[in-house]
């Protein structure tokens, strides 16, 4: 089901008689569970017309690497295989995806955009929407509730956005049904061949000196929805007792896929919502409330990658200690090297370097230190993005920035005051140590990467 109020009409466009629907996939990577292209397909067979779907590969996404390159192409890759399936065209070309978008859009009859969140994925759609000359509609689907149909605004915390969230779950957690494509012939356009991965990697210049990990975490949609499936059976039953010990592996590592749009939060809370796996609401809290606060963050909150997006109390607690001796400064490439005196957040730091993808408990730890080892707040910020983007194959997602800025008071209350992080939430090692077995993860870490700490 496609509720009216996932769609948004972008421009002023009319219709013409153009000789397809084009549907431009950016934030949605996948031929499943995706409210856009279904809605593509309907209007393509409301039209009698064929249907395209295209994907434009920039080299110049901000702090994406190798890593991320190799994931998004493995999920093109299969994603491609699934819409070959269904009789659709893919086409996959090197330019400015909205570029893309607007030049194939000109032999439209329709233009449908999935929906991205962050700064730079709506200036993409907003530029492109006004030179597009045919009608233009925006599909949400990597939220279970439309961004704002939760909320007119930017949400305070967890608190005030959850029964917002809650009261609108049994109207838009519906099942998306696949729709057939009737014209399965369509324009012969050029393409890259997306099966030939290492060709396209070679070709692309973008920074290589970050690792692909793809031993770790594979990239796709079919890898998703199987990961799905495991951690619905082995993991689910105990991921509210033991999700926070990061010496155990019982999140879910779903991040990566939820992040590309391989997977559907839709699809998931519903295959989660039907298992037997007992109490499920921890899991749902996370991939839906704090996901989706996150997403109303980067949506009202244009700074939502910077310092001043923090609130008011927490930038004034920070100001008013930011002068306060700190024990530890690190450089950028201390850190980035994992060369602290820390050796659990050394561990953490190098989970997230091997592996592309650091546990949970420990992101919060490791954003936490950061502030009490920069010689300003402001530092600290900076060099948590930055890393977080860089080396999280999650990264660059309203996650990111909204959990980067909880480190430092965002969505959070005033705590006790302590030196250096004022009034803003405290972690340290004694906290971590009584949660769980530090030194296991450690140990664990250690053993992963043949790691010498
Ligand atoms: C400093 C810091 C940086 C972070 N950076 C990112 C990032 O770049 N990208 C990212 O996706 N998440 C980020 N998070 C949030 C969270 O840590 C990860 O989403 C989670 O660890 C991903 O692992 P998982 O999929 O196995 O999680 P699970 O525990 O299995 O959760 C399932 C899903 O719920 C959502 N979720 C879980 N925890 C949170 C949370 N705290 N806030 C919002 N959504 C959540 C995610 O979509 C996640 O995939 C960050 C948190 C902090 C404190």
């Amino acid at each position: 089901m496609i509720h009216r109020e996932r769609l948004k009409v972008l421009n002023g466009g009319r219709h013409s008689g153009g000789g397809y629907v084009l549907y431009w996939m950016q934030a949605s990577q996948r031929a499943e569970y995706n409210h856009a292209l279904e809605f593509a397909v309907r209007e393509a067979n409301k039209a009698q017309l064929p249907l395209l779907v295209c994907f434009g590969i920039t080299e110049r996404y901000p702090n994406a690497n190798l890593r991320h390159y190799r994931f998004m192409l493995e999920g093109l890759k299969q994603t491609a295989a699934r819409l070959k399936e269904r009789g659709i065209n893919f086409i996959v070309r090197k330019k400015s995806p909205e570029k893309l978008a607007v030049e194939l859009s000109a032999d439209a009859a329709l233009t449908v955009f999935d929906a991205g969140y962050l700064p730079l994925q709506r200036k993409w759609r907003k530029d492109a929407a006004v030179l597009i000359k045919t009608p233009v509609i925006q599909v949400e689907s990597n939220v279970i509730v439309p961004v704002e149909s939760v909320s007119g605004q930017e949400e305070y915390a967890a608190y005030t956005i959850r029964g917002k969230i809650r009261r609108a779950l049994d109207y838009f957690m519906q099942p998306l049904e696949p729709h057939d494509l009737k014209i399965r012939s369509g324009p012969d356009k050029e393409s890259i061949d997306i099966n030939k991965t290492e060709k396209i990697l070679a070709s692309l210049a973008v920074d290589k000196t970050v690792a692909a990990c793809e031993n770790y975490h594979p990239g796709g949609a079919d890898t998703a929805r199987k990961r799905l499936e495991l951690f619905i059976c082995e993991k689910l039953p105990d991921y509210s007792a033991r999700r926070n010990d990061p010496a155990l592996d019982f999140q879910s590592g779903l991040s990566p896929y939820l992040h590309f749009g391989q997977l559907s939060p839709l699809e998931t809370a519903l295959k989660v919502k039907k298992s037997d796996a007992g109490d499920t609401a921890d899991f749902l809290e996370e991939l839906i409330v704090r996901r989706e606060l996150a997403v109303n963050f980067a949506f009202y909150n244009a700074a939502c990658r910077d310092y001043s997006a923090l609130p008011p109390w927490a930038k004034a607690t920070l100001r008013e200690h930011s002068k306060d001796r700190r024990e530890y400064i690190y450089s950028l490439a201390e850190l980035e090297q994992a060369a602290t005196h820390d050796p659990y957040w050394n561990a953490a730091q190098t989970e997230m370097l091997q592996s592309g993808k650091m546990h949970g408990y420990m992101r919060m730890y490791w954003g936490k230190m950061l502030l009490q080892w920069s010689a300003t707040p402001e530092t600290a910020f900076q060099h948590a993005l930055l890393l977080n983007d860089k080396y999280e194959l999650d990264g660059r997602d309203p996650n990111g920035c909204a959990g980067i800025a909880w480190c430092f008071g965002k969505h959070d209350r005033p705590w006790p005051e302590h030196k250096i992080t004022g009034k803003v939430r405290l972690m340290n090692q004694n906290g971590l140590k009584r949660k769980f077995d530090a030194d296991k993860y450690v140990e664990k870490i250690r053993g992963d990467a043949g790691m010498v700490a």
